[in-house]
């Protein structure tokens, strides 16, 4: 495997109902075709949230031969509960992790640790790596988390996540490829190892990411608002300028010798699976003007 090689990763949720489900099946099976190095599965701190997660975890291992990581939070769960959850997953073979503090439910309201949970997620991943030998991927901002008190505290909880044995950091996701590329400054100047995974939103429907984008503190820049000005009645043609949006910014990635991508696809294949095609032919296309340029050499 050269340096340089594309690694991709996708990211779904369980899904709520059967038709979702369905869609979200077939969303996997054609995002297979891209031998990405993992599936992640995203977890609600809610009962049957959990059962969700857990069970859905268990059917992408058994059934695709793409590894899953399961994500877990910290949120309403004691210590131990957390532990047997992610045992039960690597017994049965799941050995990757994105471990998260979570968020409380009800929007706005502070979080506060479970009495008997982890604390956050650099206690979590401490805890978790006592257990076995987990590869445990973290939530990195690059906008800062909205509960930093400015950019140096972000980053030394970032370090603090690991130093307690975090392999990875996938990022929350951005618009424009200079608030990542000074934040991967910022990572290495904080003297933080683990490597970098740009998280990739491809906008589907702007007004959505629009309101979440101002809950998880992701800044929409106005080119990108004026992009979709005018498509409020036009669903389709949306998708069509988000593919186009996010297939420039990780292209614009990968000159800056970005290599690994991890997609938010909201179950959905179309989008990602658009900007990873074009992510690959871009790379086929320099794979053979660099051979050419090989063979010319010699
Ligand atoms: C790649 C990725 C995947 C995600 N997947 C999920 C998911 O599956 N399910 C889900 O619910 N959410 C998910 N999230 C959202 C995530 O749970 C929230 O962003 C959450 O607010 C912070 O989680 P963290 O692990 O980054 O927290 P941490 O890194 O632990 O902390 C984030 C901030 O909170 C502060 N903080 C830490 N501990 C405390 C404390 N005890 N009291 C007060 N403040 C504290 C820190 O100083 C820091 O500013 C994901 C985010 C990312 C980036």
């Amino acid at each position: 495997m050269n340096d340089n090689e594309l690694k991709l990763s996708f990211e779904f949720f369980p899904a709520k109902d059967p038709v979702a489900e369905e869609k979200t099946w077939e969303s996997i099976k054609k995002l297979e075709n891209f031998n990405p190095q993992f599936f992640s599965v995203t977890f609600g701190a809610g009962g049957g949230e959990r059962l969700k997660s857990d069970s859905f975890v268990k059917k992408i291992n058994k059934v695709s031969h793409v590894p899953v990581a399961g994500h877990l939070t910290c949120v309403d769960m004691s210590k131990d509960e957390i532990n047997d959850l992610a045992l039960g997953w690597f017994e049965k073979g799941v050995k990757k992790i994105v471990a998260l503090r979570g968020d409380v439910r009800e929007p706005g309201k502070k979080y506060y640790p479970h009495s008997t949970g982890y604390i956050n997620a650099a206690d979590m991943v401490a805890g978790l790596k006592k257990l076995a030998n987990f590869e445990i991927a973290v939530g990195g901002y690059p906008e800062i988390h909205p509960d930093s008190k400015n950019k140096q505290d972000d980053i030394d909880n970032l370090k603090r996540k690991v130093d307690a044995g975090a392999d990875k950091i996938i990022t929350q996701y951005f618009f424009d490829k200079d608030i990542f590329l000074r934040y991967r400054d910022t990572v290495t100047n904080a003297g933080i190892k683990a490597q970098l995974i740009p998280g990739i939103m491809p906008i589907s429907n702007f007004k959505k990411i629009k309101n979440f984008s101002a809950m998880c503190g992701a800044s929409i820049p106005d080119w990108i608002a004026n992009e979709f000005s005018n498509l409020d009645d036009t669903p389709e043609v949306q998708q069509f300028v988000g593919a186009s949006l996010a297939s420039d910014l990780v292209k614009e990635l990968k000159k800056e010798e970005v290599n690994e991508f991890h997609f938010y696809t909201l179950n959905k294949y179309e989008l990602t699976f658009a900007v990873c095609s074009r992510l690959l032919s871009l790379q086929k296309s320099s794979n053979q003007i660099n051979q050419t340029k090989g063979e010319v050499r010699t």
